[in-house]
């Protein structure tokens, strides 16, 4: 969408991990990161003009009104500083209407060159830029989310990580993270990594205070894989399901998820085939439309289509209601949050649909 005021709301995201170049947006009761700093934004049919004075801005198509929208405020808990002088955004940040977010390290073994890099990736982008720091410790986690929690009221947090070194791929910092927050401020906690290279690590994580886990396949065939994230890939999808089958005990079923990129080259088929064997697991497949990101490799890749999305998120809403597994029943993260997805919706209608019949 194109902004009259794009100063209006909360701070957009520029780079980092997670819906960058985006800001949240409530319409119809629904809050959704829309993009925002986007070229196909910038192109968008869709005009928000300038809010009133009860904070409602028009949505306009070719001089036309289509809806009303509102834009969450600026959160309190962007105002405060540790007490070495770092600002708490740059430590977490507000996704959406509710969640805290966070990329607990800032860099990751995988964007360190072209050929490894993930295409469609800007975590290193806002540490360049110095919007954030590299790595945010536990104790400056549990300050920020208690502050969250008390002066904006979110609801649940979601944590990821560049991918370290180490064979653990993220997991330990992850489970030192979580604890410290969950000593803090009762909060809901998903975190976001890899598949390690032990099981271990899901009761670790889970007992550590995670109460959800993602582990992101992003495009979930081989080749579509190896084009578009080539480091990555070297991570195969038969362990990612290992990696689910594992960790689905720990978590519990719907608690185990998994962000799929629509519009990378996999054809609803092939997407709608591989959640499927997620959903039969009890994983919750959150397929989300892919949106360029100004200066990574994929910014001029096109963003999928309305029909293409329909084609998907309409029978995997199907598919979710039929096996119980639903986002509202995710404890924390990205199935529950939801904003950067029209599947939640998805899932409200075909529930009402159900229960008109
Ligand atoms: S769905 Fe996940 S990445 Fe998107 S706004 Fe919500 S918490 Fe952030």
């Amino acid at each position: 969408m194109r902004l009259v005021d794009p100063k209006v709301g909360a701070d957009s995201r520029r780079g980092g991990a997670g819906p960058s170049d985006h800001k949240a947006v409530t319409i119809d009761g629904v809050t959704v990161m829309a993009p925002v700093h986007t070229a196909p934004a910038f192109e968008s049919p869709y005009l928000v003009e300038k809010p009133d004075a009860d904070g409602r801005s028009r949505i306009m198509r070719d001089g036309l009104f289509v809806g009303e929208a509102t834009f969450p405020l600026q959160p309190k808990f962007y105002g405060l500083k540790t007490a070495d002088g770092i600002p708490y955004s740059k430590i977490a940040v507000l996704h959406g209407r509710d969640v805290l977010a966070t990329t607990v390290l800032q860099t990751c073994i995988r964007y360190q060159s072209r050929a490894k890099t993930c295409q469609f990736c800007a975590i290193g982008q806002s540490l360049a830029a110095g919007r954030t720091i590299e790595r945010k410790t536990p104790g400056q986690l549990a300050e920020v989310a208690k502050a969250a929690v008390e002066l904006d009221g979110v609801k649940h947090m979601v944590m990821t990580t560049g991918t370290p070194p180490g064979k653990d791929r993220g997991a330990a910092i992850l489970c030192e993270s979580a604890a410290a927050v969950k000593a803090a401020v009762d909060l809901p906690i998903q975190v976001q990594c890899e598949p390690p290279d032990d099981d271990a690590w899901f009761a670790r994580m889970r007992e550590a205070g995670a109460d959800a886990l993602g582990m992101h396949l992003e495009a979930v065939t081989e080749p579509v894989r190896a084009r578009i994230m080539p480091g990555k890939a070297q991570v195969s999808v038969a362990r990612y399901f290992s990696a689910f089958a594992a960790a689905t005990p720990a978590f519990g079923r719907g608690q185990v998820s998994t962000y799929i990129l629509a519009g990378l080259g996999d054809t609803a088929e092939e997407i709608l085939a591989a959640c499927e064997r997620l959903v039969a697991i009890g994983v919750y497949p959150f397929v989300v439309p892919f949106t360029p990101i100004s200066g990574t490799p994929l910014e001029s890749h096109p963003a999928p289509t309305a029909d293409f999305m329909h084609a998907i998120l309409k029978p995997l809403a199907r598919m979710l209601i039929g096996s119980g597994l639903k986002s509202l029943d995710v404890k924390a993260g990205c199935a529950k949050c939801g904003a950067c997805s029209a599947l939640s919706t998805y899932e409200r209608s075909k529930l009402q649909e159900e229960a008109y019949t």
